[in-house]
Parts: C-alpha cells; sequence; structure tokens
C-alpha cells in the first residue's frame, strides 16, 4: 500500500519513536552504532511473539505457514529495497558481523598462497578480522587500499594493487569512522577488470543511501537491521544468485539440507542453504516492518536535513582551538559522520561530560583500530544524526563541548 504523505521533517519522523516520548531529555546522536526503532517495528515484535508464534517452514499448520509466509514476504521487501533481481538473492544473517563471516569463509575456501585480498585500511574489523582468519587458513596475502590525506580512498593506489592475483575486494560503502561515500562506481570495475568477487560492508551505506546493487555490481552487500530502524539479531546480504551457487555454507544445521545420511549431506539452493536453524523470527519481521515505515519517509530531504546539521558542527569544530576534524574537507560524498580529536581532551572524557548533558555521542576506535593507527589518534568522539535529529539536539551538544572545554 503507498502511503499518502511522506513525512519529511525530523520532528514528525521523532514522534514515530516511543524512545523519545520517555526521555525527552536525551539527545541521541549515536545512529552509526544503532538506530532507534519507530512504534510500528516494536509493535511488530510483540505482537508476533505475544500472539502469532510458530517456527517457520516446518510446520503444516496455519500458524506455522503464516509465519514461514511472513518471513519470506520479508525477504521480497529487502530485495525491492536494495533493487535486487529476486528475493531469492536475499540471506538472512544475524547481521553484517556473521554475513561478512559466511562470505569471507566461503569465498576462502578458493583461496590458495600467494592469492591476495584487497581491503582498505579504514575497514571496520568485521569487514577485517575474518578475512585476516582466511588468510592465515590459506596462505593468501591481505592488501590495504591507503587514505589520502583528505580522508578518502586513494585511487591511484587502488589502481596499482588491483591485480590478476587479487581473488577478493571487500570495501565499505561508508566508513563508520569517517563517515566518507567510497567511490564504489570507480573501484567495482577495477575489482571486475581482474575477475575478484567484490564484497561490499553496507552497514551504513544501507542507511544513509538508496542503495541498487544491480547498477553498483557487486556480488555481495552485507547490512544490519538494527543500524536500519530495525531490531538486533537480524540482518543479512545479497548475493547475485549465481554467485551464492557457488559459495558453500559454513553453518550446518536443520532447514539449510536437502537430504541428510550418515555418510554426508545436500543443501538446499541458496538462500536456504545459507540458513541453518531457527532464525530470529519476530526481528526478521520487524526489520520487514522497518521497510515499510521507510516507505513514508522523505528519506532524501531528511537526509539533507542531517547534513545540515553535521556540516554546522564540522564548521562550529573547525573554528575552534584544539579541533581536527576527521572530515574531508570537501563535504560532498559524505554522508554526515563526524568524527574528531581534541589535542587535549580525551575522547571519552568529552563522552563522559556529553553524558552529563544528556547527549549520547561515541567515543573509542569504533572497532577500527588500524584506521586509528593511520590517522594517527588512539581513540576519536563520533557525532553521527540520523531522520529523527533536530536543531536541539544539536545545540545541546554544543553546549556540552563548551562544558568540555571549561574543565581545561
Ligand atoms: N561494518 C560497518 C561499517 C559497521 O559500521 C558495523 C557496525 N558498527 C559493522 C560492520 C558490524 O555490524 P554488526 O555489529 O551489526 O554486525
Amino acid at each position: 500500500m503507498q502511503p499518502t504523505k511522506k513525512y519529511a521533517l525530523p520532528a514528525e519522523v521523532r514522534a514515530q519513536f516511543p524512545f523519545f516520548d520517555t526521555k525527552p531529555e536525551i539527545h541521541y546522536l549515536d545512529n552509526a552504532a544503532s538506530s532507534q526503532k519507530p512504534r510500528c517495528v516494536i509493535e511488530t515484535l510483540h505482537q508476533y511473539d505475544a500472539y502469532e508464534h510458530a517456527n517457520i517452514h516446518r510446520g503444516v499448520y496455519g500458524i506455522s505457514e503464516r509465519a514461514t509466509d511472513r518471513y519470506e514476504k520479508v525477504r521480497e521487501k529487502l530485495a525491492a529495497f536494495l533493487h535486487a533481481k529476486r528475493p531469492e538473492e536475499m540471506v538472512f544473517t544475524s547481521g553484517s558481523t556473521e554475513s561478512l563471516n559466511t562470505l569471507a569463509f566461503g569465498l576462502g575456501t578458493r583461496l590458495q598462497p600467494g592469492d591476495e585480498i584487497l581491503l582498505t585500511v579504514a575497514e571496520h574489523h568485521a569487514n577485517l578480522v575474518p578475512w585476516q582468519l582466511v588468510a592465515a587458513r590459506t596462505g593468501a596475502r591481505i592488501r590495504y587500499i591507503p587514505l589520502t590525506a583528505d580522508y578518502r580512498l586513494d585511487l591511484n593506489a587502488a589502481a596499482e594493487l588491483f591485480s590478476p592475483k587479487t581473488k577478493v575486494f571487500a570495501c565499505a560503502h561508508i566508513s563508520n569512522v569517517l563517515g566518507v561515500i567510497h567511490p564504489l562506481e570507480i573501484l567495482i570495475p577495477m575489482a571486475r577488470a581482474v575477475g575478484a568477487a567484490v564484497v561490499i560492508d553496507g552497514a551504513q551505506g544501507i542507511v544513509h543511501l538508496d542503495v541498487n546493487v544491480q547498477s553498483l555490481d557487486c556480488d555481495f552487500y552485507v547490512f544490519s537491521g538494527h543500524k536500519m530502524l530495525g531490531p538486533t539479531g537480524i540482518g543479512g546480504f545479497y548475493g547475485k544468485y549465481e554467485k551464492l551457487c557457488e559459495l558453500p555454507p559454513w553453518k550446518g544445521g536443520g532447514d539449510m539440507i536437502e537430504s541428510v545420511t550418515l555418510e554426508q549431506s545436500r543443501f538446499k539452493c541458496p538462500p536456504h542453504r545459507f540458513e541453518a536453524g531457527t532464525p530470529p523470527i519476530s526481528a526478521c519481521l520487524g526489520l520487514g516492518r522497518a521497510l515499510d515505515f521507510y516507505a513514508t519517509l522523505d528519506r532524501e530531504r531528511l537526509e539533507a536535513g542531517n547534513l545540515a546539521l553535521s556540516k554546522q558542527l564540522t564548521a562550529y569544530l573547525r573554528g575552534r582551538k584544539g579541533y581536527r576534524v576527521l572530515v574531508p574537507a570537501d563535504e560532498t560524498a559524505w554522508v554526515g559522520i563526524v568524527s574528531f580529536h581534541h589535542e587535549r581532551i580525551h575522547a571519552h572524557d568529552m563522552a563522559a561530560v556529553a553524558d552529563t548533558q544528556g547527549v549520547c555521542v561515541r567515543a573509542g576506535h569504533h572497532c577500527a583500530q588500524p584506521l586509528m593507527q593511520v590517522l594517527g589518534v588512539t581513540a576519536t568522539t563520533r557525532v553521527s544524526p540520523y531522520l529523527y535529529n533536530t536543531q536541539a539536539d544539536l545545540d545541546a551538544l554544543f553546549r556540552a563541548l563548551e562544558q568540555v572545554e571549561m574543565l581545561l
């Protein structure tokens, strides 16, 4: 059903989130870590768990069949959300981390010494450690695309690093620390030219962009429900169907097999081959509801509003002494995640003082320790607004920063 009116103002969106009803004094600016959930998602979780629960795919009775239909409907919605060719290209997992481990394991079975996995220095640990495990198992070598001085991927270096040895290229769509949208339209053709499999970590990309996996021409695209207004414990990945067919599963168990004997098993076709065991059914339905909710929003206008808040913040920080703002000078191809560092105030102190003012921001290495080393810092403070944040949140942050500086 097409919504008649689309919400375009953060205050209208905010009104749909019970979290803010109960905590009007809280200024939640840690959305890159996890977003809040709209009322309709929470109601879906409750409704299903309270009144409609039965296990899926196995029952021949009505409640189970209805749960199965609804679960599979979410797959259809996700395929439409990412512009995939068909629902069978969408695999459910617990989130980006499990998706990346599944892909690293599966693609890793084809690697041998001398092969190369190309990553970037700006990856989240979830798109780094699984490949390190694979490299240790197979003898493949990991290489990294460096950054320019302006916090973007160095495309000249990338062009040198791609070679026929490159079997996998795995890269975030958007950096969770820098907020930079990586130029996949340049990098993916480079990977294609050498025949590498292309894995995109879309944990942040799907949150901010209208992602079209077909026009991106990636082989795999990974995401987490809890960053996109959905519940924790559910997420997944897109895979081109023929690529999914070539990928061995890493997780065995019920629901993923065609037949089992004491000697061997035959697996189902994708996507079910990758979905062993009972999934978090209500969370999956909640994610489906979050996708419906997105359809009620004017995402483009809301994103533009977010970006305007973030630009105010970078201008403010750049105008004060002691701050290093880890954002490209040219704020295009950037989604408004603001990481910054103060020469005399530790990020944890910054976040702790902000908390006393009701402002929730993240401090630390953001699961990107190698990137911190490249940037020459041990930690940053990260502010990440989303569709329901308003000027009042930013003003509270400014007040908190003034408070912090008074401690100097
Ligand atoms: N990749 C990126 C870019 C992320 O931002 C995150 C979450 N911070 C992850 C992967 C891991 O996501 P999850 O913890 O939901 O598995």
